[in-house]
């Protein structure tokens, strides 16, 4: 069978991969633009403490951070020596006692079905501030040893190349649902015509754009986020943990001295690919209110993604209704990092007519036409 896979972000990349190690005809497309959600994102693997309770949502996400390892493994057996994967554990911060109890709790009710999870402690405001120097004084956490940290460039890049590897190609342009009757027959692309069984439709925001020449109106918003990259001359940041403090914002560290900061969350926007005043100020006065260390750090850069958010803010996978030979993934929105790499393992299965390990009924393509 073979597979045209437009759109290779971390969503793409992953149903890619899996599709050609299984041996079938894949190519992906790209268009290799700016504002790509993988590119922007922050990193953070660690669904558990989250108070969302949309169970479809958790089961989900669950999945994908419990999926993380074995992936990790089976891109290193094919020479994959850098996923930008590392499990540095998670730090949810607060400065009363009793939300960290509260906090705990959840945690370790939620240990019972994800094992994961790991070790789960309670720290007092030295041992937080020892875990990551530059926070304030007075910040106590709950700290689990599971959680991970992910560099989305780095692990998109693996998927792709280890799916070349495993005779993958790869195009880079716009490409164009090309329609025969009722079924999708390939893609148009960069003036060439490529033949495909199957269309797999992973674009993120774009994929509005995409499906509006087949009459589909696919509900696909886009949540536009800053994130900020600053550096700590000399400081080992690689061990630092994830810090999720008590507002809508993250920080975490990789390991060239890198501390990540952010991110926005802008609705109705559209596609601005701009950084702005207003965003920066933002990420900065919520950044330095918890970690005031970080304010002689030095500024690298700040970049700019689009989350693809669907109804209910509920990913959807499958067939597109509507016509044949296109399926499609999306609305990853915020924890598409954590989600992404098992619903692209989900998706190629579906692809290929092997039973899912999601009950795939409770993200239905038909919840997002409009
Ligand atoms: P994208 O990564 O946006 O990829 C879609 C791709 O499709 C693009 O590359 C685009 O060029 C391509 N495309 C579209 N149409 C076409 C076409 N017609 N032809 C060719 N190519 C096309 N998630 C977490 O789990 N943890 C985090 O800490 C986290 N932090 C984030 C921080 C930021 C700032 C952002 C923006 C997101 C964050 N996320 C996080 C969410 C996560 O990044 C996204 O949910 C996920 O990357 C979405 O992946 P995707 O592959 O669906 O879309």
């Amino acid at each position: 069978q073979n597979f045209i896979v437009i759109g290779a972000g971390i969503l793409g990349s992953s149903t890619a991969y899996h599709l050609a190690k299984a041996g079938a005809n894949v190519t992906m497309i790209d268009q290799k633009g700016p504002g790509q959600a993988t590119d922007a994102a922050a990193g953070i693997v660690c669904p558990w403490l989250s108070q969302r309770r949309n169970q479809a949502w958790y089961q989900l996400a669950k999945n994908g951070a419990r999926y993380y390892p074995s992936l990790v493994n089976s891109l290193e057996k094919d020479g994959e020596a850098d996923t930008g994967y590392a499990r540095v554990g998670a730090i949810s911060i607060h400065q009363e006692k009793k939300k960290l109890e509260a906090m705990i709790e959840r945690a370790i009710q939620r240990r019972e079905d994800a094992p994961e999870i790991g070790d789960i402690k309670l720290l007092n405001a030295n041992q937080t501030k020892s875990l990551f120097p530059p926070l304030a004084e007075g910040y106590g956490a709950v700290h689990v040893s599971g959680a991970a940290r992910v560099d989305g460039r780095l692990l998109r890049d693996s998927l792709q190349r280890s799916a070349i590897k495993h005779g993958a190609n790869f195009i880079e342009g716009t490409a164009k649902i090309k329609l025969t009757n009722n079924k999708a027959t390939g893609v148009l692309i960069n003036g060439d015509e490529l033949a495909a069984d199957t269309v797999i439709v992973t674009a993120g925001v774009w994929a509005k754009d995409l499906l509006k020449p087949l009459g589909v109106s696919f509900l696909v918003e886009s949540q536009k986020a800053q994130i900020v990259h600053l550096k700590l001359p000399e400081q080992d940041t690689s061990e630092w943990p994830v810090v999720m403090p008590p507002n809508d914002q993250y920080l975490l560290a990789f390991g060239d001295s890198r501390v990540v900061i952010g991110a926005t969350h802008e609705n109705n926007v559209g596609l601005d690919y701009r950084v702005t005043p207003g965003g920066l100020k933002e990420i900065f006065g919520k950044a330095l209110h918890v970690a005031p260390g970080l304010s002689t750090s030095t500024f690298i850069e700040a970049r700019v993604g689009f989350r693809p958010s669907t109804p209910g803010f509920l990913p959807v996978i499958g067939s597109l209704p509507t016509h044949e030979g296109v399926l499609i993934a999306n609305g990853l929105g915020s924890s598409g990092l954590t989600t992404g790499p098992y619903l692209g393992s989900e998706l190629a299965k579906i692809a290929q007519g092997i039973p899912t390990e999601i009950n795939v009924d409770l993200y239905p393509v038909s919840g997002a036409l409009g």
